[in-house]
């Protein structure tokens, strides 16, 4: 087989996909990584600005405790060994929204070494080797869309504090890249140092890419791909980049070594300009940031304050709530909507109930608002007590969901929306009585012949009944009494 004349995809099938991400985190502080400027989001253009972001003569960076302090956390969540001594260097490139000509990033001797993260769950599950994890300070934005032919440059962002965390050519497709992703970013959630927010650019990721033909050892050349801003984008540039790689093996040609970037609009991976692609950055150690020493006591302090990260918590849902494993993934989704459920289930004391319940009705609330778990008007407890009364009988389960349907609209309880409107299951004899002995005069030949024994008819005789009572009688009731109209 030559592959000349073969598809792409042919051609793909020969080779094996090698992937390695570097991924940009945005941390979560109040101010920047070396100045005191304001780090929140969203600020009119160059207002959190000061002498050192802007790299004005003279002025001196400081480092941000709380940036290392974030930094330390992620590392040591994904299970790296943190550096006593680790050191700033200079990474030094030209760029308009680089104001200094150089970034303070960490290079031959990094915050974290040698974490690991866990992707898939069972037989699937497969161990990402993470290489390390290092902080930087991150540039400011240009903005080519605001004045027509001129570029306008946003400086808010520059010196706001980021971490790298750089895995192992570990992934073998672009689904395990995205598993590994959708891994990643749940545990930054999990331990709060970032928004991971992807569109808003808190997190961002460049691929390392390589096609080696299947069965092999050795590494093929390998070009990073830049510039893929959502889940769905890394797996296309991934696939893209991959396929053009193995065509190019299999016409004998070469790989280069360079940098491409992606273009979602044209579903398709180009070069960099060469300057982008340039990765002559000239490192040497920061001369005005001392090493940054970290003590022992303090890293323990810090591994000792992380939450239960997403694993574990799965674990445990199945071993104290004996769910599913799909239903767990759902509730285990984000820590809020998981502490929201286990807030509910121990209230109401019913698992299984508050799961269908957070997984049905409370997530399509949140997602026809578009809301957040935080801000849901339901509070748990809320949510407990509608439960407890569809258990006791008060609300069926039918009534029950469009009383949630007035809480979410008027914040108001439960008992409170039952009771006005009327939705509180009638148990009173006499009137379950009087519905059914209604139900049996209107429609005597179903009558006769659910007494003569076709016990078939009780379904659509209790149905009667529900609809008679306008959905209010007690369907386990009506059964009973219904029941015994037969055998009387
Ligand atoms: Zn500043």
């Amino acid at each position: 087989m030559t592959g000349l004349r073969d598809a792409p995809a042919v051609a793909a099938a020969r080779y094996e996909m090698v992937v390695g991400l570097e991924v940009h985190v945005q941390l979560r502080t109040h101010t920047k990584a070396f100045c005191s400027c304001d780090a929140t989001y969203g600020a009119p253009p160059n207002v959190n600005t000061c002498p050192v972001c802007l790299a004005l003569p003279g002025a001196l960076p400081a480092l941000n405790r709380e940036a290392v302090h974030l930094a330390m956390r992620a590392a040591l969540a994904l299970g790296c060994t943190v550096n006593d001594v680790s050191v700033f260097a200079r990474k030094n490139y030209f760029y308009p929204d680089l104001p200094k000509g150089y970034q303070i990033s960490q290079y031959d001797r990094p915050l974290a070494l040698a974490g690991r993260l866990e992707i898939g769950d069972g037989d699937a599950a497969r161990t990402v080797g993470i290489t390390r994890v290092h902080m930087e300070e991150d540039a400011g934005k240009s903005i080519h869309d605001r004045y027509p032919g001129a570029t306008a440059i946003d400086l808010n962002r520059a010196g706001i504090p980021l971490i790298e965390i750089v895995s192992e050519p570990d992934m073998r497709s672009s689904t395990e890249a995205v598993a590994y992703l959708a891994a990643l970013k749940q545990i930054l959630e999990y331990i709060d140092v970032s928004d991971v927010n992807m569109e808003e650019g808190s997190l961002r990721v460049d691929a390392n890419v390589s096609a080696r033909r299947r069965g092999a050892t050795a590494l093929g050349t390998k070009t990073e791909v830049k510039n893929m801003n959502s889940f769905s984008g890394v797996q296309r540039a991934l696939d893209a980049e991959f396929q053009r790689q193995c065509v190019l093996l299999d016409r004998g040609e070469r790989v280069e070594q360079q940098t491409m970037l992606w273009d979602g609009a044209r579903d398709e991976v180009r070069p960099a300009r060469s300057k982008e692609a340039s990765h002559d950055y000239r490192y040497f150690p920061e001369p005005d940031l001392p090493p940054l020493v970290l003590e022992r006591p303090w890293i323990d302090e810090v591994r000792a304050e992380l939450p239960e990260l997403p694993r574990a918590r799965r674990a445990r849902f199945g071993r104290d709530y004996g769910l599913a494993a799909a239903d767990i993934a759902v509730l285990t989704a984000s820590p809020a909507l998981a502490e929201y459920f286990e807030s509910a289930a121990k209230l109401h004391r019913d698992p299984k109930a508050a799961a269908n319940w957070v997984m049905g009705e409370v997530l399509a609330a949140l997602n026809a608002t578009n809301e957040s778990i935080r801000s849901f008007r339901i509070t748990p407890a809320a949510l407990a007590r509608l439960l407890d009364l569809v258990r006791d009988g008060t609300v069926s389960h039918s009534a029950a969901k469009r009383v949630f349907a007035l809480m979410v609209e008027t914040g108001e309880p439960a008992d409170r929306v039952a009771e006005r409107e009327g939705l509180v299951q009638v148990r009173d004899a006499d009137e379950l009585t009087r519905w059914v002995d209604e139900v049996l005069a209107e429609h005597p030949a179903e009558a006769g012949r659910f007494r003569a024994g076709e016990t078939k008819l009780l379904g659509v005789l209790v149905g009667m009944v529900m609809k008679k009572s306008k959905g209010r009688a007690d369907p386990r009731r009506v059964n009973q009494l219904l029941s015994e109209r037969a055998g009387g």
